[in-house]
């Protein structure tokens, strides 16, 4: 049993990674500003002896003793990472300064939920660990992209200087239970919408494409890359590479849902990437990990999930 640190615990990864933890028999410290994640996500674990939830922004320093970190403290959307974009690229460098600074204190083993967006708008298709992307450092979507990137940094230099045992993840889109109806991502905007019969909000003409990993995949992956051997650190590349056009999308969910909505074509966001697709590769042949659950069924649980949150 370890004690074990989820920053942004009370988000839509973070939940589900408390849960996984909890369930191996961990004893984990959850901590959360409440910036996109809720109580609520965390709620049936709050009278469970081994999980303790802390409201802390990890821009501040935090003083604690545990045996690993996972640092997933960031918004995820890019409605919510531009709406306060200095407090974004801070919360990725400071907050990463920061939780490096404690797991080398401590001794701590450290994993970063880094991101797809490190690749930017990408010139190589599918991506693999080694591209090393195409990223506007100016744009609307930088606060994220190289507040990542910055962190990645971080990560591989603390491993350089101070012989840190750090373990760097880049998440391609994942979906599932527990996103936020007001998220802004693509997978709970279109269930939203398809279950309230508004129109499907489609951006640019629907051809630009994602690939999406349902949220059990992920996390297994995740623990795979704590447990991975010593010195192995990454980046790694976890996701779903079924690739599908937004148009795709959004059909699927219309007809999975029964729903009379329909599509409306709104203004393409800037810098928005046209492909995504990752390659797995790495994380097939290192951690013998690759995705098992299919697009439809990833939607089926996700699309009744949101109906009995629609339902309050
Ligand atoms: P989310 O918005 O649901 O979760 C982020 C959590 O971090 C929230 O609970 C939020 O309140 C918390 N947080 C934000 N700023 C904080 C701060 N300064 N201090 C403490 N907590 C803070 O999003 P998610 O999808 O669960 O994403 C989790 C992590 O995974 C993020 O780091 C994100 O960048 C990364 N990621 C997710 C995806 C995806 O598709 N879901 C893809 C790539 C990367
Ligand atoms: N830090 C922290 N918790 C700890 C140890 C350090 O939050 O248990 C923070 C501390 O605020 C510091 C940062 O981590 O600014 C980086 O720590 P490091 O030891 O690398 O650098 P230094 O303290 O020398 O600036
Ligand atoms: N998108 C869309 N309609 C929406 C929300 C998003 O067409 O209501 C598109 C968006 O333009 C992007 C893709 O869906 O091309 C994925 O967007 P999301 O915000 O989920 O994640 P991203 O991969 O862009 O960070």
């Amino acid at each position: 049993m370890k004690k074990i640190l989820v920053t942004g615990g009370a988000g839509f990864l973070g939940s589900h990674l408390c849960d996984r933890l909890i369930a191996d028999g961990h004893d984990v410290l959850c901590v959360d500003n409440f910036f996109t994640g809720s109580k609520r996500n965390v709620a049936h674990l709050l009278s469970h002896a081994n999980f303790e939830l802390m409201r802390h922004d990890v821009t501040f320093p935090l003083y604690v003793e545990v045996d690993q970190i996972y640092n997933l403290a960031c918004p995820a959307s890019p409605v919510h990472y531009q709406h306060d974009p200095v407090q974004t690229t801070k919360t990725s460098v400071h907050g990463a300064i920061n939780m490096l600074g404690l797991a080398k204190r401590v001794k701590a083993r450290i994993l970063q939920a880094s991101t797809s967006e490190v690749y930017g708008d990408p010139e190589l298709h599918p991506q693999p660990e080694s591209y090393w992307g195409r990223v506007n450092p100016i744009g609307v979507r930088s606060c994220y992209d190289e507040g990542k990137r910055c962190a990645e940094t971080l990560f591989f230099d603390y491993h350089r200087q101070h012989q840190m045992d750090i373990k760097v993840v880049r998440i391609f889109n994942t979906y599932g239970p527990r996103m936020h109806p007001n998220d802004g991502r693509v997978v709970s905007n279109f269930i939203v919408q398809a279950l309230r019969n508004e129109d499907i909000t489609i951006y640019g003409d629907g051809q630009q494409t994602r690939s999406f990993c349902y949220v059990d995949d992920l996390i297994e992956g995740f623990v795979r890359m704590m447990a991975s051997e010593q010195g192995f650190t990454g980046p790694i590349n976890l996701g779903n590479p079924g690739e599908f056009t937004m148009l795709e999308l959004a059909e699927k969910v219309l007809k999975m849902v029964g729903s009379k909505s329909k599509l409306v074509f709104m203004p393409l966001p800037i810098d928005d990437p046209k492909q995504r697709q990752p390659d797995i590769s790495l994380a097939g042949k290192n951690l013998n990990w690759s995705p098992t659950v299919a697009l439809d069924d990833g939607l089926k649980e996700t699309i009744a999930y949101f109906k009995e949150v629609l339902k309050e």
